[in-house]
């Protein structure tokens, strides 16, 4: 089967590998669509972070099953979860994976093919369209209904969004659809219109006065809530400044460095910051929901190639030249 490989220095190779055989409580899932997902730009470009194929976002068919699976059957359509929690603790009961001490993350799903504990596969509705599915059951969709659920106050009105990629827009499109007025603040043009067709009121190249701008539009005041989307350094003084007094501040991006001033940040202005991490297993029916009634996720979905593309996929994803990208095997 067709697989791909980061090479580090924004270089890729697909390359032909024996299909993965399933373990006990295992399945084999024909891959259908894989989406990209910002946190793979560390891998692609090479910044010190283990290579090899970092696609976490899949929907496909069941294609084999392991011994002991009885939850699945070959044929049906399914989307992962690939934080896959041991199945056996009170958080995975709960279906929290994120939660469970002894999680794993599953990768290599950029390929025609990738291996998946059973128990950690949503059975998809017949008709739902594997692009919509690829969102809704990965990061794409999950990660913005999390930091959704974690913000619910009916008393929030704006909401600035700070780092336009897959993640941001996704916030930017959920945060709007549930009434809330949004602010969207990247570098790059492209995403700035793309986040005023998914339902930004206001949008800011963040070269210019950032929180002045944030500040004229808030009566002075800053933003109920501030998400985090960018997994820049520089921009989580600017999160906390952009944050009214007794606001909150969301981290979505991934970042691994020391920034924050206590003080500075928290104390002196009553703020509050929230954690979130991908979605709860659990989450996927009132996802389901949401979409349902009326969020239009796939309007997220900019660009589709096969992987033998997949140069190009990330070239384009890695210059914020896209949305949400997918890679259909
Ligand atoms: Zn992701
Ligand atoms: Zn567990």
């Amino acid at each position: 089967m067709k697989t791909l490989e980061m090479m580090g220095d924004s270089m890729i190779r697909v390359l032909d590998v024996e299909a993965p055989p399933p373990q006990p409580g295992q399945v084999i899932i024909q891959t259908a669509a894989s989406a990209i997902c910002g946190s793979e730009m560390y891998r692609y470009r090479g910044d010190g972070v283990a290579r090899g194929n970092g696609g976490h976002e899949a929907v496909g068919t069941v294609a084999a099953l392991g011994d002991g699976v009885s939850n699945l059957k070959v044929g049906q359509r399914v989307g992962v979860s690939a934080v896959v929690g041991c199945g056996d603790c009170r958080e995975c009961e709960a279906g929290r994976f994120t939660w469970c001490d002894h999680n794993t993350i599953y990768s290599q799903m950029h390929a025609e093919q990738f291996v998946i504990p059973a128990r950690a596969c949503n059975i998809l509705p017949d008709d739902l369209p594997w692009e919509d599915a690829a969102l809704l059951t990965g990061d794409g969709m999950g990660l913005p209904y999390h930091t959704y659920k974690r913000t619910i106050d009916p008393a929030i009105g704006t909401v600035a969004v700070i780092g336009l990629g897959p993640i941001g827009l996704g916030n930017v499109m959920l945060q709007s659809h549930i009434g809330r007025r949004v602010i969207g603040v990247d570098i790059v043009d492209y995403r700035l219109n793309l986040a005023k067709r998914l339902g930004a009121d206001v949008v800011i190249k963040s070269d210019e006065a950032l929180i002045e701008r944030i500040r004229e539009l808030t009566d002075g005041a800053g933003a109920d809530v501030v998400i985090m989307c960018a997994g820049r350094a520089e921009a989580v003084a600017d999160a906390f400044l952009a944050a009214r007094k007794g606001g909150t501040v969301v981290f979505n991006g991934e970042l691994n460095q020391e920034v924050l001033a206590p003080s500075r940040d928290f104390n002196r202005r009553d703020i509050t910051a929230i954690g979130c991490w991908y979605y709860h297993f659990h989450d996927f029916h009132d996802m389901l929901a949401l979409y349902r009634n009326g969020l239009a996720i796939g309007k997220l979905i900019t660009h589709q190639f096969p992987l033998g593309a997949a140069d190009t996929a990330f070239d384009l994803f890695s210059r914020g030249l896209t949305g949400k990208v997918l890679l259909r095997p």
